[in-house]
């Protein structure tokens, strides 16, 4: 089946076009903006159906402003969790010390929002649904540009023209092989797996708006109870074999991992639904332009951070936002346009990368002693002018 758009279908629609591939939080955000400013938009997702599984991410800093200024704050308000109280456990379970939320609070400041990842792009989602065309369970098998506009192949058939495509297609971006080549030139592999999945079972070992942390050398396992539908685990561990791990499935993997852990740890991993779940390798990806001609990469596609930042949501905000105001400013030349809008964002990206590396030890740390450091540090944060000097370090990095 080819189902071409032709001339007079080109003609009739107002305006200029842009081609989005994945609804994500970087796709819908972008939709969402060009929308703003008067573009038609389709948007081409892979998945069959919408995905609103879930991890638990917070937006602060310049990823709340730019929530603010798409118009999501008081959608995403509605469904922000809060801050919880973070207790630090031993192997076994028990209790070594814990954070009140209202610590963490102190230092993050009320700007913030605690999100399911499906809440945010539920969302971004009802807010592009009235007016995006949405294509499922389709993907570009080719991509082709002139001068005057760009062409997607899908694996539908289907063939789309636009002013503009956005390959908001997440770290491992067919739009970015398609245009810019094999993945392996662009993905720098931080030795790491991640996991993270909803609890449909609220843990029954921790109490409600309680998560509790396992840091060890080498990995960290966290699992929070906020009550039905809000509870969640994560888990990230330093492997030397990343692929063999993938193979091996999120469960048997994680269960290697961490299964000799107690506090509820292997009641989650026995709750995990591999439909639900996000298990894959922590790597970023670099690349010296993020455009061709009319072709744009955004949000991980573009420059995972990794979960290592804890900010490549706040950054696909962000960066939407951002070239929806490039594209107002430059409306005659998209090139001109990207190519301005990533000079405006490349200093954050690069700031959030390298930020990134540096908080792998957080995570994983490679001894004894990194763990023990950790823990004085935590503990620390908890007295009033360490707090303040910590607060403004995160101020510092939102800057
Ligand atoms: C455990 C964890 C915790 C995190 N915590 C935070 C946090 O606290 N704060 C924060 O800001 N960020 C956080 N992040 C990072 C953040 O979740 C991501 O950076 C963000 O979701 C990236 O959005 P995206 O839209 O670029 O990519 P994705 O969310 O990966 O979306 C890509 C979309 O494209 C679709 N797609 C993929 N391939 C194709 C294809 N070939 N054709 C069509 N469609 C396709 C996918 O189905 C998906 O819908 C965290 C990440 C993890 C894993």
């Amino acid at each position: 089946m080819e189902d071409f758009e032709s001339a007079a279908d080109q003609d009739a629609r107002s305006g200029r076009r842009a081609l989005v591939v994945g609804a994500g939080i970087a796709g819908l955000a972008a939709a969402l903006r060009l929308h703003q400013q008067g573009w038609d938009v389709v948007i081409v997702e892979r998945a069959s159906t919408r995905r609103s599984s879930g991890y638990l991410l917070n937006l602060h800093g310049p990823g709340y402003d730019a929530a603010e200024r798409l118009g999501l704050v008081p959608a995403l308000t509605r469904r922000d969790i809060g801050f919880f109280t973070s207790i630090l456990v031993h192997a076994d379970g028990r209790e070594k010390l814990r954070i009140p939320a209202a610590v963490t609070e102190a230092a993050v400041g009320d700007r913030a929002l605690s999100l399911f990842r499906g809440d945010l792009e539920s969302a971004l989602y009802d807010a592009v649904a009235e007016f995006a065309d949405i294509r499922f369970g389709t993907t570009p098998q080719a991509i082709v540009q002139t001068p005057g506009e760009v062409t997607v192949t899908l694996s539908d058939g289907t063939r789309l023209q636009g002013d503009l495509l956005v390959g908001a297609d997440g770290v491992h971006s067919r739009v970015r092989e398609l245009v810019f080549g094999i993945e392996s030139d662009y993905f720098v592999d931080l030795g790491h797996m991640v996991g993270a999945f909803p609890l449909h079972t609220v843990p029954e070992h921790i109490s409600e708006g309680f998560g509790t942390t396992f840091i060890g050398p080498g990995r960290t396992a966290a699992v929070m109870n906020l009550g039905p539908q809000r509870s969640s685990a994560f888990f990230t561990y330093r492997c030397p074999d990343p692929n063999a791990e993938l193979s091996l499935g999120a469960q048997p993997a994680l269960t290697q991992a961490f299964g000799d852990l107690g506090g509820g740890v292997a009641e989650a991993l026995h709750q995990l639904d591999p439909a639900t779940a996000y298990f894959d390798t922590v790597g970023q990806i670099v690349t010296d332009r993020w455009s061709r001609d009319r072709v744009v990469l955004l949000g991980d596609a573009a420059w995972c951070v990794t979960v290592f930042a804890g900010y490549g949501a706040a950054l696909a905000l962000d960066g939407a936002d951002r070239l929806g105001s490039a594209l107002a400013a430059h409306e005659e030349d998209i090139p001109a346009a990207l190519a301005a809008w990533e000079a405006s964002l490349r200093p954050e990206v690069r700031k959030r990368q390298a930020l990134a590396r540096k908080g792998i030890s957080r995570f994983a740390p490679p001894s004894r002693t990194h763990v023990w450091a950790g823990e004085l540090m935590l503990r620390a944060i908890q007295l009033p002018g360490i707090r303040t000097l910590v607060r403004r370090s995160i101020q510092r990095a939102n800057n």
